[in-house]
């Protein structure tokens, strides 16, 4: 079933792990530019169609650098950063693109009940999932530091406060417990491509497409054959194969994984995804793909729906609008949500 893909697998692109893409250094003919560049700690590959194309591909992935660098928590000149360090010490001024972004992370909080946590950084630290190689430096937490590390995650005590008058309005935003860590990881991709693609508006082009690790979103169709774009869903247990194929026109989809960054430890598999409510990494999961209108919704859910699990995440997807999910449960047990578009599953 796999082969009917291989011909035409150099033109899809995978959710999940980008492992196809078909770009050149940088390729831009008339009115269609293409190129992939290293940003978001991944590879971002945008493609658009239209007269500006070039210059729109530019000014989109300035305008991805731009508002990473706003949230980006590994870097310590953000303002995710430094709102980090001064936990439990006061407020700092921060712009409106990140009180945005926390405000969404704070509503998804809501929205999933708990499950999707933006100050999940003390217990990413805790399982060693905040280094650049995740991994344990001795035994596995015992209860007690696990519930200490809980402790300080909590979304609704983020503080994000509108200062000045009008015409001249700023934010301030903070975290009132000293040792909490908001950790923007789960939905910043799916955030930053959706100004990435904003920039396209404003350039007059409607065909685009900007694939940022594990989230894709899309503009239009692909002008030049009127056609969908192709993004292949990557099977969890079998590296480089296609679960499923979609086709997408003004949609974003996200996948999360378990083989994204994990260990093994005490024989099990500890993946970077973590529910807030036990403490521990989630093990009843291999991967989530949601699809949704835009790249921050599709990105913050499929994390969401990871640590919930089939049932809890599909009941909450089909009661929210535009929205559809594919889990796989750690039996390999795959589960839609009401109208998922395509149902040829390959496990
Ligand atoms: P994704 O690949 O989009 O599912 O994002 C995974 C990342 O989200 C992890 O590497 C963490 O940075 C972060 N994360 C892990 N667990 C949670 C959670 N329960 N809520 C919010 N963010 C999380
Ligand atoms: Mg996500």
């Amino acid at each position: 079933m796999l082969e009917g893909f291989s011909d035409s697998w150099r033109h899809v692109l995978l959710a999940g792990a980008l492992i196809a893409v078909t770009c050149r250094p940088v390729c831009a003919a008339e009115n269609y530019a293409e190129d992939t560049r290293s940003l978001l700690h991944t590879v971002v590959t945008v493609k658009a169609y239209g007269k500006r194309a070039s210059e729109a591909l530019e000014a989109a992935y300035a305008e991805m650098k731009r508002v990473n660098d706003l949230l980006n928590n590994y870097d310590p000149k953000s303002e995710i950063s430094a709102v980090n360090t001064h936990a439990g010490t006061g407020r700092v001024g921060i712009s409106s693109e990140t009180a945005a972004a926390l405000k969404f992370a704070k509503h998804y909080g809501t929205v999933t009940g708990g499950a999707f946590d933006v100050t999940i950084g003390p217990l990413l630290r805790l399982w060693g999932f905040a280094a650049e190689v995740p991994g344990l430096q001795g035994a596995e937490p015992d209860s007690r530091a696990i519930e200490d590390a809980r402790e300080c995650v909590d979304f609704r005590a983020i503080e994000i406060v509108r200062t000045g008058d009008a015409g001249k309005t700023g934010y301030r935003a903070g975290l009132p417990r000293k040792g909490m860590w908001i950790d923007v990881g789960a939905f910043s991709k799916g955030y930053v491509a959706d100004k990435g693609m904003a920039v396209f508006e404003k350039f007059g082009i409607h065909h685009a497409l900007i694939a940022a690790g594990g989230t894709i979103c899309t503009m239009g169709e692909k002008q030049d054959t009127a056609s969908p774009w192709t993004i292949g869903i990557r099977h969890p247990r079998k590296d480089q194969t296609f679960m499923t194929v979609l086709e997408l026109k003004n949609m974003s989809v996200s996948t999360s994984g378990d083989y994204e960054r994990f260990y093994r430890s005490r024989g099990k598999r500890r993946t970077h995804i973590i529910d807030p409510r036990t403490g521990r990494p989630v093990s009843h999961t291999q991967s989530v793909t949601v699809l949704a209108p835009d790249g921050r919704t599709s990105d913050a859910l499929s994390t969401a729906l990871f640590v919930l699990g089939a049932e809890k995440g599909t009941a909450l997807v089909d009661s929210l609008e535009g929205v559809e999910s594919l889990i796989v449960t750690s039996s390999g047990k795959i589960v839609f949500s009401a109208d998922w578009p395509q149902r040829t599953v390959v496990y």
